[in-house]
């Protein structure tokens, strides 16, 4: 495996591949990886010749300091784990490398980036896709692979690629959970022992809903859910929608044409947690 922290030694690699005509497979993270982000490498590998994974912890994405620096990093770790599933090349570089030119450029993707997880970080975003073009540009990926675990992620990411015309394909992979249904993340190892079970609630409502929908109760959801959380007196909703799946504007009834998503964020403590559920109505 090879390790690339510079822009140059990361475009020398590249050029060499591509003269072989490989085709590269790409997989951008922040870090602290864990089973959920390997099976993105997983299914990479399968089905690329080459596997290209990031570690750069964004600090353009974060809008709040804090969180930026409480980031874990767990580089030896991480890189064991990338090794481990047959991971090509590494490019890990400094901000300093990054970012040699302060990034001025936002990007502005409309509505899309107004709700949900945008909501409250204005900003978040525009620093996600300003990282991603970039790393796109030097990785030069014929295939990237992103997580529906951030589903709001991958889709503004796809609508850059589609309308930036970037040739590549984008896969969005399935969410991988714990044995009790909780998306892994890297923020579960800070999930108190006591409040563990508390957590499970958060994919047993995701399927709640699910049900609902199915019998076309999508009115009585809302009331429901507020019920179904008020046991749990750690776990507080930050918001719990349900959502066009490909605009992620809040649909208040089912239309026929429109696949649907549930999307939750909630607070174990201090500890925020995302989920969603997709639902196909068509
Ligand atoms: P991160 O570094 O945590 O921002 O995540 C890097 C990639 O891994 C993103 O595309 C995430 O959506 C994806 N990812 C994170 N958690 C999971 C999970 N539990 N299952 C599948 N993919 C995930």
């Amino acid at each position: 495996m090879q390790i690339c922290k510079t822009l140059t030694q990361l475009k020398d690699t590249i050029s060499s591949i591509k003269s072989e005509r490989k085709i590269i497979g790409f997989v951008p993270t922040m870090g602290a990886l864990h089973e959920g982000h390997l099976s993105l490498y997983r299914r990479c590998k399968s089905e690329c010749d080459v596997v290209v994974a990031s570690i750069f912890v964004n600090p353009i994405q974060f809008t709040n300091a804090i969180d930026l620096e409480k980031y874990p990093r767990t580089e030896a770790q991480d890189l064991a784990m990338l090794e481990s599933v047959g991971c090509d090349v590494v490019f890990m570089p400094s901000v300093e490398e990054m970012y040699a030119e302060k990034p001025t450029l936002t990007i502005s993707f409309g509505e899309i980036e107004q709700v949900l997880e945008g909501k409250s970080r204005p900003g978040h975003f525009s620093g996600v896709g300003v990282v991603v073009a970039k790393l796109f540009h030097l990785v030069q990926p014929d295939r990237a692979y992103f997580g529906q675990k951030d589903l709001q992620q991958f889709l503004i990411i796809q609508r850059m690629v589609s309308q930036l015309s970037f040739p590549i394909t984008l896969i969005c992979c399935e969410i991988l959970r714990d044995e009790d249904g909780l998306a892994l993340s890297s923020r579960n190892a800070r999930i108190p022992a006591p409040l563990r079970t508390q957590a499970a609630y958060i994919y047993k409502s995701l399927q709640l809903a699910a049900q609902y929908i199915k019998l076309n109760k999508l009115s009585e959801i809302k009331q429901d859910i507020l019920q179904f959380y008020a046991p749990n007196t750690d776990l507080k909703l930050e918001y719990f929608e349900i959502v066009d799946a490909n605009t992620l504007q809040v649909v208040s009834a089912a239309l026929p044409s429109s696949n649907l998503a549930i999307c939750v964020a909630a607070y174990l403590g201090d500890i925020r947690l995302i989920d969603n559920f997709l639902i196909a109505t068509n």
